[in-house]
């Protein structure tokens, strides 16, 4: 897994050296990145029968991509430019809620993997986003565990065994070991899945609050070996064609507000701000 932006220096507070320290995608960079989106969805599409949905369906994400242009943004979470756009406007937002040092002690980055969120290359449509958040929800509240959540719901692609590993990552405001606890419980590891729950601290707040809702898929090998021995990640590298389409057509049925989990915030048009307690489990 990635390390997450360390702590050597205190920076100041402002979304500028935060978006800079991030090593933030640039709009350009962006805009590079869906000219070629564009590019591999033309030729997954040349090579699809006509008569097929999914000739439909790569056609028409290729023209919402296409058409997405200064003024006139697409908004759609296939889009590097519009998921650029709602992370930035994110946290922007949190930047003031965890200016104080305080209140950045309290958080923690935790990530939580499941054997049945692992969907074999070609079936990740199997995958419902919102249906892994409310589990969470729902477990959360079965726990009592009041406090605000800030995160999303992350993929990875395992290439040797070519299955799609979806985790959540997320920033936990007050997390206590109890509830640790019992997360550890609900989340067993399994053959595949050594650490299926992954507790750290958080240096540079900004930084996870960036992480937890990133929009590009990891392409990481398993986390054992044939020998069963643990495999230390390296560097990020693109997920490959055909598997890269099949996230691109997957990720852009859902908007972007079903990619991230949310609890004690209020999220509107991508802008957050506090929620009252009483209204933490809506939906
Ligand atoms: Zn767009």
């Amino acid at each position: 897994m990635k390390q997450l932006p360390s702590e050597a220096t205190t920076p100041p507070c402002t979304l500028a050296s935060a978006v800079a320290r991030l090593g933030f995608e640039t709009i350009d960079s962006c805009e590079l990145e869906k000219e070629r989106r564009i590019r591999s969805l033309q030729k997954v599409l040349n090579q699809t029968p006509a008569h097929q949905k999914r000739y439909k369906r790569i056609a028409r994400l290729m023209a919402q991509l296409a058409g997405c242009r200064k003024g006139e943004r697409c908004g759609g979470s296939a889009c590097p430019v519009c998921r650029r756009n709602d992370r930035k406007k994110c946290i922007s937002s949190l930047v003031a809620e965890y200016d104080d040092p305080d209140a950045a002690s309290r958080l923690s980055f935790v990530t939580l993997l499941r054997q049945e969120w692992e969907f074999p290359a070609g079936k990740l449509h199997l995958c419902k986003p919102r249906t892994i958040t409310d589990r969470l929800r729902k477990q959360l509240q079965r726990m009592e565990f009041r406090r605000p959540i800030f995160g999303g719901v992350d993929l990875s692609f395992d290439p040797d065994r070519k299955v799609w590993m979806v985790h959540l990552h997320l920033v936990v405001d007050g997390l206590t070991k109890e509830v640790e606890g019992k997360l550890r419980q609900l989340y067993p590891a399994s053959e595949h899945i050594r650490k299926p729950v992954v507790v750290k601290s958080v240096d540079y707040t900004y930084g996870a609050f960036s992480y937890a809702i990133k929009s590009f898929p990891n392409c990481r090998p398993s986390y054992t070996d044939k020998q069963g021995r643990a495999n230390t990640p390296g560097k990020r590298r693109r997920v490959p064609e055909p598997h890269h389409t099949e996230f691109l057509l997957w990720v852009a049925r859902f908007p972007i507000g079903d990619l991230k989990m949310v609890r004690g915030w209020k999220l509107v048009d991508g802008t957050i701000s506090r929620r009252s307690l009483a209204e933490h489990d809506q939906p």
